[in-house]
């Protein structure tokens, strides 16, 4: 199926995303905080998520973690990959904001598909995790070596644990970048205080496992539909959906100086308990979307139990034998 051109984004969306990924190689360090930090991804991770221990730390590691990886270039630069750049100022809190609610949702959207993207490869290679009659392949599921997250072909383990943590990653950060469970400072709502939704539920456009089964433009439709108006996530000086990116975000609200939770010293973050808010909200978000995805290698591979034991064989550190 050939993508239709959208105005205003000449290139198909693929396209755009390897012109990204280009272009990030050739950007120096900016030395920023940008996203959670890897100890707090890892935080987050490792309460979410009933895994045996060295399979955890596969993934949650705050340094060599699968769900830390985007934050490695070139994909830190990858605006995408962190829900960043879907920033909205409502006319009622700023005349003229330079951003419009449908650019800063596109960018949100953006950001879901990466994840959407993600379930579905590691649907896929989880298939690598079992032979025909749903044993577990024990040379695809050993971790006596570590994975690198190259997203290149290797052990069925590995490459499950990358495509799961590289489309976690983002939904992790979603709520350090984002309003959505935040409170804003005392005072007048503005650039440097945007509204805060004081969100506790799982927002309804993160049913990534819903996605994987629809259209694009299906699934896309009905999360515009539960994006609220006052959702935003900071400016970010780094590639947007469109392969735009801001020299700086002068006039925006910014992840820098303004919105992000990325760390409990973060002025947003200190805004009241900001920042056991967005991780209480992330770590809940993670354990469901493990619970979907878990439900869905059941739906996807009935037969014999394989999908059970594909589920059995990510969460134990030996599973030939934890799995009979
Ligand atoms: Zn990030």
């Amino acid at each position: 199926m050939s993508p239709l051109p959208v105005p205003g984004r000449p290139r198909s969306a693929p396209a755009a995303f390897a012109a990204v990924l280009a272009a990030a190689l050739t950007v120096l360090p900016s030395g920023a905080a940008h996203a959670f930090t890897g100890a707090n991804h890892e935080d987050i991770t490792r309460a979410a998520l009933p895994w045996e221990p060295v399979t955890l730390t596969a993934m949650a590691d705050a340094h060599d973690g699968a769900v830390n990886a985007n934050d490695r270039r070139p994909y830190f630069d990858v605006g995408t990959l962190h829900c960043d750049n879907a920033d909205y100022l409502a006319p009622r809190y700023s005349a003229g904001y330079p951003r419009t609610r449908d650019e800063a949702t596109t960018e949100l959207l953006a950001c879901i598909r990466t994840s959407v993207a993600r379930f579905r490869n590691a649907v896929r290679a989880a298939e690598g995790l079992v032979d025909a009659d749903g044993r577990v392949r024990a040379d695809q599921s050993d971790l006596s070596t570590p994975c690198t997250w190259d997203e290149k072909p290797g052990r069925a383990k590995c490459a499950v644990l990358e495509q799961l943590g590289r489309g976690w990653h983002q939904i992790e950060d979603f709520y350090a970048h984002s309003n959505w469970s935040d409170r804003p400072a005392a005072g007048p709502i503005g650039l440097g205080n945007p509204p805060g939704l004081e969100r506790t539920d799982h927002p309804p456009f993160l049913d990534i496992r819903r996605y994987i089964a629809m259209a694009d433009a299906d699934w896309t439709r009905q999360a515009r539909e539960g994006i609220p108006a006052d959702l935003a996530t900071g400016c970010y000086p780094d590639f947007d959906s469109t392969g735009v990116k801001p020299a700086d975000c002068e006039g925006r609200v910014a992840h820098n100086l303004t919105l992000n939770k990325d760390t409990a010293a973060s002025a947003r973050a200190k805004t009241g308990d900001n920042f056991r808010r967005a991780t209480a909200g992330a770590t809940a978000e993670l354990t469901r979307q493990w619970n979907d995805f878990k439900a869905e290698l059941l739906t996807a591979y009935p037969d014999h139990g394989r999908g059970a034991q594909m589920a059995c064989a990510l969460v134990h550190d030996d599973p030939a034998a934890a799995c009979p």
